[in-house]
């Protein structure tokens, strides 16, 4: 059975939605639970403590342990304080989940700047001070388990939400040179893709639709990234107890040797696009030493890399 006793969790923008929901898991199988929450609108407007109270108090009465910790995640300084609190109770961080979030959707014709760099600031900036700030802890721990959350949106694109798109796809980014960064010190991170119904998308999607896909239904997959035996540099996407993992390939392309020009890109573009056999490359240079070793043998080059 998968149980977090002795563990220490944070989980960031857990005062509702898929982080009341993640933070309550963790709690009931056992850790001491973090809640955070700068309580703001889903524009990043206003500001409370009442929500992150309230789960606090759930916790407390199903027999649990949490305090909750006002931080707004895009302020390091916030974000230190935190941190140094929760080391000062519990002496320890194992798990952090990184899910605070707002939206403030527009075309991109219509964006203001200011509106994509607070999105970036929230999502993107705010889960790097997180992680940043629990980096030194979990490296000496020997020991730590990051979620940094994404969305189809990034993934997968959508209408009216460039900043929210660019923010998410970057936790990809993230994941993928923290993983290795810190798989020496048993520190694994991994992305998480929810799709929920939420105040984030009440107003988007069908009520029946609502109904299948309460954050409870995503949560579990949550938990088992950050177990003992979870993966590591995984997209996890979840939805309504639907579970798939979202996988970055290459083609294996070809070389153009001599004029290397528009045209013969073009020409090849059937080849270059072609999935059969593509594969997952594990770090950037795989990527280079592939094309290196290729030119090389097109061009009888003797390559010993
Ligand atoms: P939500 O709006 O219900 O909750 C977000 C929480 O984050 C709120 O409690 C809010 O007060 C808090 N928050 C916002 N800015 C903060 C800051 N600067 N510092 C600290 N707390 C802050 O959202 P949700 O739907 O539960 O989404 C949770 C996460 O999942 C977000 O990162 C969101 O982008 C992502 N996500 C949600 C969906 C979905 O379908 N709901 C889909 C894809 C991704």
């Amino acid at each position: 059975m998968i149980r977090f006793d002795d563990r220490v969790a944070i989980v960031t923008g857990a005062g509702v939605g898929l982080g009341r929901s993640h933070a309550l898991g963790l709690a009931g199988r056992g850790a001491k639970v973090v809640i955070n929450d700068l309580g703001v609108g889903q524009d990043g407007q206003g500001q409370s403590s009442g929500a992150a109270l309230a789960v606090v108090a759930e916790i407390e009465a199903m027999g649990g342990t949490a305090f909750a910790h006002g931080a707004d995640v895009s302020n390091a300084d916030q974000v230190g304080d935190m941190v140094a609190q929760t080391i000062e109770r519990w002496g320890r961080i194992d798990i952090l989940v990184n899910n605070a979030g707002i939206l403030l959707d527009k075309t991109f014709a219509k964006m203001p700047m200011e509106d994509f760099r607070k999105v970036v600031d929230v999502h993107l900036l705010g889960s790097a001070n997180c992680c940043h700030a629990v980096w030194p802890i979990m490296r000496q721990q020997k020991f730590g388990r990051i979620v940094l959350t994404s969305s189809a949106s990034g993934l997968y694109g959508n209408f009216g939400q460039s900043n929210y798109g660019a923010a998410k796809a970057a936790m990809v980014g993230l994941m993928n040179v923290l993983h290795h960064e810190g798989s020496r010190d048993d520190i694994r991170i991994n992305t998480l893709a929810p799709t929920a119904a939420t105040r984030m998308t009440e107003n988007l999607l069908p009520p029946e639709a609502l109904k299948l896909l309460a954050p409870e239904t995503i949560t579990p997959g949550l938990l088992y990234l950050v177990s003992d035996d979870g993966p590591s540099k995984t997209i996890l996407s979840a939805g309504a107890g639907c579970f798939a993992q979202t996988r970055i390939y290459e083609t294996q392309g070809t070389i153009i040797t001599g004029d290397i020009t528009p045209e013969a890109v073009a020409q090849n573009w059937n080849i270059i696009t072609d999935p059969t056999d593509q594969e997952e490359l594990q770090d950037a240079f795989s990527q280079t030493r592939k094309y290196a070793k290729r030119a090389a043998e097109a061009y009888k080059i003797k390559l010993d890399w």
